[in-house]
């Protein structure tokens, strides 16, 4: 290895103060590994910039000294794609000091924030002028706007709202060769030519570093309702989502939950309890939100749902009688990964099929992934609306300790396998990181991988900008 990264850091300390260059390996130590805890890496430096400014500078010394970085938020991907090369050749670029909201307009319906601020900190922010970020995701407290763009996350509200490629309104980021784009302005309408801002939404941190963000926002929320309703199967849950979208504009959040998941969660995670008496093969947990005081959303919940129970599209349902309830229903919904983790080893696959396939992909992939590897129990959970299911595949009671490592990649093959055949994406919103490059590499078209390859080449000729990560 070079002197390079220490020369950069040298630099770096001179030019930026200490409170920018962090070389104290207990303090880096934390923020080397992925959330999941499964790959590993390390850096002789952690760069923590306060400002766009102290960006630019740090991209030009990584140009000059050919030193990659690897930019970081809330460390809570779950692609290790904020994660460094274990043999310490980058130096992890930390944003979270990058954390202040610039400006908040009710009247644009835009609040700016810097790359750095944590999600809950800018719902707390906007609510308090009576608007909402209506992106939402378990990670809220910890992950940032700088992340979340660029892996162009999902979450619980996309159904109504979309990913983050639809509520970000405009990027500023500093380009691998020290310039800056600044796309901060909002506009709804501007066509000159190649967008920048969304070639920056879901780049890993592989095209530029992201200083701050122009986000849309939508009226606060007057009050919402969340129903538990138990039904027979997938295609019936979809069945109730487009039954309650033909009749109304509410549902915002539909989400999937096999009994098997359920059962895990009451077993698992402390003070749950099933919402429903009677047993119901599949649940789906559906929330209706309006922005209107005047409209009562429980009453209109309840209503079609009863209608949707005399129809025979469900067979039982529940709806929170407060918020602690709705709260209680979330939670069941919240902690099935916890519930699994706690149940014993979990292979977990974020995929998506057309909405429309999804019921019966959901099906037919659990009972080949079951028949090929006896022993297994596999299901899909979540998104169902979004065409979204972490299909998450558990050892079952007999699997060995090392049962993940030796038999987890051909499961992913098989897995991802018929994803590709079904049309999918073997990424539906966790993006590629380092964990997904392989499979990626594996199944994407050439056309996909070329393109890819291109514009990270012209945009990043010297590869300073997180290499090894997104692009095979
Ligand atoms: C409990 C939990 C629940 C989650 N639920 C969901 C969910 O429902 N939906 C969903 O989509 N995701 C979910 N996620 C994963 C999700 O991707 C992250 O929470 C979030 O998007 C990442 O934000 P972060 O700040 O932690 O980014 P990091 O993990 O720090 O980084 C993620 C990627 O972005 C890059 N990056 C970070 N900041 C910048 C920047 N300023 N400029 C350029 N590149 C940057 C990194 O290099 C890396 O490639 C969940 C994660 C957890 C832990």
């Amino acid at each position: 290895m070079t002197d390079a990264p220490a020369k950069l850091i040298d630099r770096a300390a001179k030019t930026l103060g200490p409170r920018a260059v962090i070389t104290d390996p207990s303090e880096i130590e934390p923020w080397v590994s992925d959330w999941r805890g499964r790959v590993h890496g390390s850096s002789p430096a952690m760069l923590a910039p306060a400002s766009t400014e102290e960006v630019v500078e740090i991209v030009r010394l990584a140009a000059e000294y050919r030193v990659p970085l690897v930019p970081q938020g809330g460390n809570t991907g779950m692609a290790a794609g904020a994660t460094p090369p274990a043999d310490g050749s980058a130096i992890l670029l930390s944003m979270r000091r990058m954390n202040s909201i610039r400006s908040i307009s009710a009247d644009n319906r835009l609040a700016v924030a810097e790359a750095g601020v944590v999600l809950a900190t800018l719902h707390d922010a906007v609510h308090e002028v009576g608007m909402r970020f209506p992106l939402t995701l378990g990670a809220r407290g910890s992950c940032t706007i700088g992340g979340l763009t660029s892996t162009n996350a999902g979450g619980t509200q996309v159904l109504k709202f979309g990913t983050m490629r639809s509520l970000v309104a405009g990027v500023e980021a500093v380009l691998p060769d020290g310039s800056v784009h600044s796309g901060l302005s909002g506009l709804k309408k501007d066509n000159r030519g190649y967008s920048l801002d969304q070639l920056l939404i879901g780049a890993e941190g592989t095209l530029g570093v992201i200083t701050a963000v122009a986000l849309r926002l939508v009226p606060a929320i007057a009050a919402r309702a969340v129903a538990w309703t138990g039904v027979d199967s997938p295609a019936k849950a979809l069945e109730l989502l487009r039954f309650l979208e033909a009749r109304t504009q509410s549902v915002e959040g539909f989400e999937l939950v096999p009994q098997d998941s359920l059962d895990l969660v009451l077993k698992h995670v402390p003070g749950t309890r099933a919402p429903l008496s009677g047993e119901h093969p599949w649940h789906a947990l559906v929330e209706g939100t309006t922005a209107d005081p005047a409209v009562d959303i429980v009453a209109e919940l309840q209503s079609l749902l009863a209608a949707a129970l005399r129809q025979g599209i469900i067979g039982d349902a529940v709806i929170a009688a407060n918020e602690a309830q709705a709260e209680a229903f979330w939670k069941l919904r919240d902690t099935i990964s916890e519930a699994e983790r706690a149940e014993g080893q979990t292979l977990a696959h974020d995929i998506s099929v057309s909405v429309a396939d999804m019921p019966a992909f959901i099906v037919d992939a659990a009972a080949k992934v079951e028949a090929a590897f006896p022993g297994v129990v596999a299901t899909g959970f979540g998104h169902l609306g979004d065409g979204n299911i972490h299909f998450h595949v558990r050892a079952g009671s007999h699997a060995a300790p090392g049962w993940y490592d030796a038999e987890g990649e051909k499961i992913t093959h098989m897995v991802d396998d018929l994803v590709t055949a079904a049309g999918g994406s073997i990424s539906a919103e966790h993006g590629i990181g380092q964990l997904k490059r392989a499979e990626f590499a594996r199944l994407a078209p050439p056309a996909r991988i070329h393109a890819l390859r291109a514009i990270k080449h012209a945009l990043d000729p010297l590869g300073i900008m997180n290499p090894g990560k997104l692009v095979p």
